[in-house]
């Protein structure tokens, strides 16, 4: 059993969408707060509108210091486990937050704490479509 991590910052929830679909998976929003300001596409609702039963907010992984005031402190790690090997026993499961690194994000907590019950994790990637939106922005 994999579970996959991701941080979507910089991403396309479409793209995400579509390597969901290719793997089969569903995607754990383990955001406390699942909001962004900046990038509404990300929001909680417009997630679960576009992907369906493919998104699931799982509160109990959200880290409870995610402003960045203290160390990762996860909600309820034991629940929150729970619900993402209940998920994975049927299907591929990737774990979402916002930041790009893996590395100092409290997905890694959540995902050392899956290793230690033999449950491998790798950061998924995405393959990234180029859209006009995006040529649009590079000046002539
Ligand atoms: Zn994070």
């Amino acid at each position: 059993m994999t579970v996959f991590t991701f941080g979507y910052q910089g991403k396309r929830a479409s793209d995400l969408l579509a390597r969901l679909v290719e793997l089969d998976a569903v995607v754990c929003d383990v955001r406390l707060s699942p909001r962004s300001r900046w990038a509404p596409e990300w929001n909680r609702n417009q997630l679960a509108a576009q992907m369906g039963d493919r998104y699931v907010h799982v509160p109990a992984l959200g880290n409870r210091n995610y402003r960045g005031d203290g160390p990762v402190e996860i909600q309820d790690l034991s629940i929150g486990l729970r619900t993402v090997l209940d998920l994975a026993a049927t299907r591929s499961v990737v774990l979402m937050c916002v930041c790009s690194k893996l590395s100092g994000c409290h997905r890694e907590t959540i995902a050392q704490a899956l290793q230690e019950r033999s449950v491998e994790t790798e950061e998924l990637r995405l393959n990234l479509s180029l859209t006009p939106s995006l040529f649009a922005e590079i000046p002539a």
